[in-house]
């Protein structure tokens, strides 16, 4: 086979999906995700049948129950409303975690990399449950200036200002412009509340030799962009993914005049 029918360009791993390209996030859109999900079960029967796991009945019941025209989608989507999403269950293991920080004796909790207001609210609240601690909520927002699920910057800072969050802020992210664009939004919506900025030293990718992520911003880069984050209002900067010692104290030396 030749080497170049297969490579990081050709080929797209399903776990490339978070910081992908722009066609593997249309394949894991909302609106495909059922589909591939049971193309994914209908291949594991299959395989379950070849190894005697299923009798060609139980997967020839199988591939008719689960074409594409059974399922009813808008029903799907009512039933998920009425059972709704056991909040409490992941509220109570965010509580025990906060609760030994406490006791360990932590200074600040820190909930953070968050794309959903569900994951983000059970883990504050449970939080909130068994502490008097600061809580820093900081989402992040892989998606430009939205996260992952489509969350927008305006409505993190609303809610999680509201609930008694010490900071609201992003962490990790796209570019350092985008990060700007969201803290403008955070300040826009809710002037002068204390804000959290750490974001990547810019979207990785591969380098291929050595198959090591590469970020391409440099220390004098974050520097800079961190002198802005302060004048619209952040009270802590740092960096996240791809940041080294070097970054770190570019953006002190920064600030600190
Ligand atoms: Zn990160």
């Amino acid at each position: 086979m030749p080497e170049e029918s297969f490579n990081h360009e050709t080929f797209l791993s399903p776990f490339t999906w978070r910081y992908g390209s722009k066609e593997m996030r249309q394949l894991f859109s909302e609106k495909n995700y059922r589909a591939i999900w049971r193309k994914i079960w209908l291949a594991l029967a299959e395989a379950q049948q070849q190894y005697g796991l299923l009798t060609t009945e139980e997967l020839q019941n199988i591939k008719k129950y689960s074409a594409e025209s059974y399922i009813d989608l808008k029903r799907a989507h009512e039933i998920e409303k009425e059972i709704g999403h056991d909040l409490m269950a992941e509220l109570k293991t965010f509580a025990e975690q906060a609760k030994a920080l406490t006791e360990g004796g932590v200074d600040l909790l820190l909930i953070e990399t968050m794309f959903s207001f569900e994951e983000t609210t059970a883990a504050f609240e449970g939080a909130k449950s068994v502490t008097d601690l600061p809580i820093a909520v900081s989402f992040s927002y892989d998606r430009g200036t939205r996260s992952m699920m489509g969350v927008k910057p305006k409505d993190v800072i609303k809610r999680y200002s509201e609930l008694g969050a010490t900071l609201v802020g992003a962490n990790c992210g796209t570019t350092l412009e985008n990060m700007e664009a969201v803290v403008g939004e955070y300040a826009a919506t809710v002037p002068n509340f204390p804000l959290w900025v750490k974001p990547n030293a810019g979207v990785p990718h591969m380098d291929i030799e050595t198959e090591q992520g590469i970020y391409d911003m440099g220390p004098e880069d974050m520097a800079a962009y961190a002198k802005i984050y302060v004048e619209l209002g952040a009270k802590v900067v740092g960096g996240c993914c791809g940041n080294t010692p070097e970054h770190i104290a570019a953006i002190v030396k920064a600030v600190k005049n």
